[in-house]
């Protein structure tokens, strides 16, 4: 059997960072993980290609050598993912589809699709292949069960051409305990999070290790702290001891919750263990905005005290924020500003609120009769799938504003002195130049120090670092280049 494994192409988003890619001569951020994973769910004996479309394109010859065309993607992909639909059509090729997307959009999809593998592929695809074997495949399989993950094996990596990605991937927990009203994680992965076993965590990291790979690796959690107890006592010293052995081959991103800055002895060992980077949803300033969408979490602390905590442990924060819920008024656009401003975030996600098609946010809403259309995937592109509170026209020149006021050259260099002001990397987080980020620097040298209106900005926080903070100057022209794609993709900001 040839199995032809296709990831649809991502539009230009502030998550794609293709502006920032060409600098260090990369085509994509990350691996299609989802996909490496099913790669590895498959039989051993069948012929396997992957076609990650944001690396390479999908030519004919491929689709006409596969007998199965697997495809995954999520919301954000809908575009690509239709012409891919179409051209399997062409070809007469048999699509088997399965991931976000399909799970929460398979109505969409029954007509074009072969075969929809729902939910956790863990659970559903074994159903599939059984039944492809009897020749008695089903149109759709789904289960209301969550996989046992420490059954997960390790993603194919071999399938990809790991050189073409900013950083590689792996995955720790599934499920939040969190309620977010507006986030769909709970649905489609449930409340209860379940965790691979420390032996798989170190089994991939040595497969990473293995494929010559050294570098930025992201754990893909939607919450990598569900389980403080364990993280403490079993997987954090774990991967401490493996880094000290393989003498730190890695730098680790991941994603959390604020209530991370509650626990120093946490913050110390994901340091420790090489934790560089932390996304953490803080959506939005305002408390009632906070308890409208169930984000207690978040509600009754100093956000930005919890921020600066987190950042004087040693870690970067990014962050996600939202502006259009039920109780923003028009306030809310210069307390987003300032926020983000003050407590020194370089890589602020600002976001309108959408309902994707699981989220309790959508439900309430289509009982209100506010839903409007289908959500697109892409949160920053002016786009709303339902009638807000305030006025439409206000709130996306609000959304602008903001975008405005935490991207213009001036506001941007601003936030990174506040940031770098109070900021030493650990010894162990500090950024050995490699030969491709030699060629950054100078690539941005040219591109931002001299074509660029934020050049004069450019080159003083340039100066100031060689000069101040040596320490940070690798950060410094990452920040340079992340600006120069948030411009980019923000158009219309100088
Ligand atoms: S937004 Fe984050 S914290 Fe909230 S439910 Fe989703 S994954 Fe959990």
């Amino acid at each position: 059997m040839n199995i032809l494994l296709v990831h649809p192409k991502y539009p230009t988003t502030y998550w794609s960072y293709k502006h920032a890619l060409k600098f260090i001569s990369k085509k994509a951020t990350n691996p299609p993980l989802g996909l490496l994973t099913v790669a590895s769910l498959l039989p051993p004996d069948w012929n396997k290609k992957l076609v990650d479309m944001n690396v390479t394109s999908l030519r004919d010859k491929d689709l006409l050598w596969a007998d199965y065309v697997y495809i995954s993607a999520m919301s954000v992909q809908m575009h690509s993912v239709k012409d891919v639909i179409s051209k399997c059509k062409l070809l007469k090729k048999k699509i088997v589809a399965g991931g976000p997307l399909f799970t929460a959009e398979f109505e969409s999809f029954k007509t074009d699709v072969d075969h929809l593998i729902l939910n956790e592929a863990e659970i559903t695809l074994p159903h599939f292949l059984d039944d492809l074997q009897t020749e008695h495949a089903k149109k759709i399989y789904h289960t209301d069960e969550y996989a046992d993950i420490t059954t997960s094996p390790v993603p194919d990596f071999s399938l990809i051409d790991v050189s073409k990605y900013a950083m590689l991937n792996l995955q720790y927990t599934r499920g939040c305990p969190f309620n977010c009203e507006f986030c769909d994680i709970t649905a489609l992965l449930g409340h209860k999070v379940r965790l691979k076993t420390t032996a798989q965590i170190i089994d991939e990291l040595d497969n990473i290790k293995k494929i010559g790979w050294k570098g930025p690796v992201f754990f893909v959690d939607d919450n990598f702290i569900g389980n403080k107890s364990i993280l403490k006592k079993d997987l954090l010293p774990a991967i401490i001891n493996w880094m000290h052995k393989n003498n730190n081959p890695f730098i680790f991103t991941t994603e959390a919750s604020i209530n991370l800055a509650d626990d120093q002895t946490l913050m110390q060992m994901m340091v420790q263990a090489g934790f560089a980077k932390v996304f953490i949803g803080i959506e939005t300033p305002d408390e009632a905005s906070l308890a409208e969408c169930n984000k207690f979490q978040n509600n009754n602390r100093d956000l930005v005290q919890s921020v600066k905590a987190i950042q004087s442990a040693g870690m970067e924060v990014m962050a996600g924020f939202i502006v259009g819920f039920d109780h923003d008024t028009p306030s809310i656009f210069q307390r987003q500003i300032d926020f983000i401003q003050k407590s020194g975030i370089i890589s602020a996600m600002v976001g309108l609120l959408n309902a994707p098609r699981k989220t309790q946010l959508y439900k309430r809403l289509m009982h209100e009769g506010r839903i409007t259309n289908d959500w697109s995937g892409d949160n920053t592109n002016y786009s709303l799938n339902f009638i807000p509170v305030m006025n439409k026209q206000e709130l996306l020149n609000g959304y602008q504003k903001i975008l405005h006021g935490i991207y213009s050259s001036k506001a941007y260099y601003k936030r990174i002195g506040i940031f770098f002001k109070n900021f030493s990397p650990p010894e162990n987080l500090r950024k050995k130049l490699t030969f491709i980020d030699i060629i950054a620097l100078f690539k941005s040298m040219i591109i931002i120090g001299v074509f660029t209106k934020s050049r004069w900005y450019y080159w003083e926080l340039f100066f100031w670092c060689v000069f101040r903070k040596p320490e940070l100057f690798p950060l410094a022209i990452t920040y340079s280049i992340y600006g120069y794609h948030y411009r980019r993709v923000f158009k219309g900001i100088s």
